[in-house]
């Protein structure tokens, strides 16, 4: 069962000075833009991993390890914060 894009807010928090929730993604799968908020997440573990609405590709995904945060974002073509 898939959770919403909201649960990436604390993870993200820990990389990011702004709200990334709030950012608008592009797909690199399909091009639909959504917000990250409403991205479909699953995890956490191993991973959190983020999935378009549109056509189900991973948009983003992140591992957190005891010294790093690994940050996938291939999948997604652009990545619009507002400040
Ligand atoms: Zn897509």
């Amino acid at each position: 069962m898939a959770l919403d894009g909201n649960t990436l807010a604390g993870p993200l928090s820990e990389l990011f000075a702004v709200d990334v929730t709030a950012a608008v993604s592009r797909c690199a799968g399909c091009g639909q833009q959504d917000a990250v908020a409403d991205l479909l997440v699953y995890g956490p573990d191993p991973g959190w991993v983020a999935r378009c609405p549109g056509c189900d590709s991973v948009v983003l995904r992140i591992v957190r390890g005891p010294s790093a945060v690994w940050l996938d974002l291939h999948g997604s073509a652009a990545l619009r914060i507002p400040l």
